[in-house]
């Protein structure tokens, strides 16, 4: 079946087959590791990891490479301000490297928590400074950049076609740019290609260049990074709505003034995650993470599905009341996969209709529904259910194998408890068997009487 995703290059939904039929070749600009990756990161992380499922489910290998940004992402986008990393290291009295080791562990143990497929490569920046020099070099003889007192510079002015992406030309932002940091850029939207240390400060992480001490700017690295891995024209970019309107842009940029392509052939974006219908951001103290989910006792799976229900181009509203819900939803889908039998032939038709849903531009919110409906459909053997669901979860990434036709093993508290209820009951103890009751819900289970005895669920 054919794939369609939205091209944001082109601005609309086009069929995507990789360029070479032996692998599909995926980028998305990772974590920016000075700080707890949030869960506005995430969503556009899951997004990524939705897409090569479902690459995957058509039967393509692929190749996905996600960068991890530990140098020359300052706090401003205008390359003006503190490196987020040393903003980092003085906030919590370490350095620079330690701070970006500790919140990259942070950052693979959370992705593991929420099931992301692992990239293939996660390529560090500083570990590419020679790269992006080269990168850099290239543009040079080119004649694309130009010098000012702190750093090296492309000259946007240079291609005909800067901003597409954006849907911005040169000039526009020239007008919209009122407050204009940099006095020496040419342009407005000119961008740092290197960076020089300060004179009268030492930074922690810096390298010797043809220009001086310094440290690559921040779009420099996602475009050495992505096309040594993958070759100058690769299949697909993703990143979050935010990046295409200045990053990406420039990274574009860069392959067509080194390399002369637009670096990847389909853009994609996840719109934004909100948090109580507004901006999420670490000053309002909304930026959530996975361990305040785990700290009230949510599963993070539960934030899984919760992004499933909302297409990737919407802003995905996040309350907690909605995470509560689509935990509420995973647990009667677990609770009810429980009782069906071992996968057998599956049914063909949701089969089909779920394909259909997620490689129409990865329609989850039609692909849930459509899970849902073969849940509730009593004309189909549960055997059948089992084998489609399972398959589905390759792209859902709810790890329901763990729960399909396998009963709940109760633990021992639990099962006293149970038992103990069982013989109140049999004396009409309604008291003591409400008390029982009441404990096991302490422990997460959920006892109901049944006709046919207690029937115990997790909560
Ligand atoms: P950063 O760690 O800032 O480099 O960002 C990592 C990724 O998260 C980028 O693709 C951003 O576009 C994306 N991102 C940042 N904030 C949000 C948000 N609130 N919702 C969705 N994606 C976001
Ligand atoms: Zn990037």
């Amino acid at each position: 079946m054919e794939i369609k995703l939205y091209n944001a290059l082109t601005r609309r939904k086009e069929i995507f087959e990789p360029a070479d039929q032996d692998v599909t070749k995926v980028y998305a600009c990772g974590p920016t590791v000075y700080n707890t990756v949030s869960i506005g990161n995430f969503r556009t992380f899951l997004f990524s990891d939705l897409l090569v499922r479902t690459l995957e489910y058509n039967g393509q290998s692929v190749r996905y490479v996600m960068n991890i940004t530990d140098v020359g992402h300052l706090v401003s986008d205008g390359d003006d301000g503190e490196d987020k990393l040393e903003v980092g290291a003085a906030r919590e009295g370490k350095t620079a490297w330690e701070v970006a080791q500790e919140y990259t562990d942070q950052f693979l143990l959370d992705a593991d928590r929420l099931h992301l497929r692992r990239p293939d490569e996660l390529p560090r920046a500083t570990d590419h400074i020679e790269e992006q020099i080269n990168m850099i070099q290239e543009l040079e003889k080119k004649g694309f950049t130009y010098a000012t007192s702190d750093g090296i510079y492309f000259d946007t002015s240079k291609l005909d076609n800067y901003g597409e992406l954006a849907g911005q030309k040169v000039e526009d932002k020239e007008e919209g740019a009122r407050v204009e940091v940099n006095k020496e850029k040419k342009n407005a939207s000119d961008f740092a290609l290197w960076k020089f240390s300060p004179s009268d400060e030492k930074r922690q992480m810096e390298w010797e260049s043809p220009w001086g001490i310094g440290f690559p700017g921040w779009h420099i690295e996602c475009t050495a990074m992505s096309t040594k891995y993958l070759g100058n024209l690769y299949d697909i970019h993703t990143g979050g709505m935010d990046l295409k309107m200045v990053h990406h842009p420039n990274e574009i940029a860069q392959s067509e003034g080194a390399l002369g392509t637009t670096e990847a052939r389909f853009w994609m974006h996840a719109e934004f995650l909100q948090v109580d219908g507004g901006k999420m951001s670490k000053s309002l103290g909304n930026a959530y993470n996975v361990d305040d989910f785990i700290e009230k006792g949510i599963d993070p799976l539960a934030f899984r599905y919760l992004t499933l229900t909302a297409h990737y181009r919407s802003h995905l509203n996040f309350t907690w009341a909605s995470l509560e819900a689509a935990q509420s939803a995973l647990k009667k889908l677990r609770m009810i996969v429980r009782e069906w039998d071992t996968p057998a032939i599956g049914c063909a038709d949701y089969e089909r209709r779920f394909e259909g849903a997620v490689n129409d531009d990865l329609d989850t919110p039609q692909a849930v529904a459509i899970v849902w409906e073969l849940v509730h459909d009593a004309t189909q053997q549960t055997s059948a259910k089992a084998q489609s669901l399972l398959k589905f979860d390759a792209v859902l990434g709810l790890g329901l194998l763990d729960y399909i036709a396998r009963q709940l093993i109760v633990p021992e508290e639990v099962q006293k408890l149970v038992d103990e209820r069982a013989v109140a009951r049999d004396t009409k103890d309604w008291e003591e068997g409400d008390r029982l009751r009441d404990e096991a819900k302490k422990l997460g289970y959920v006892i109901e009487d049944t006709p046919d005895g207690q029937r115990v669920t997790e909560e």
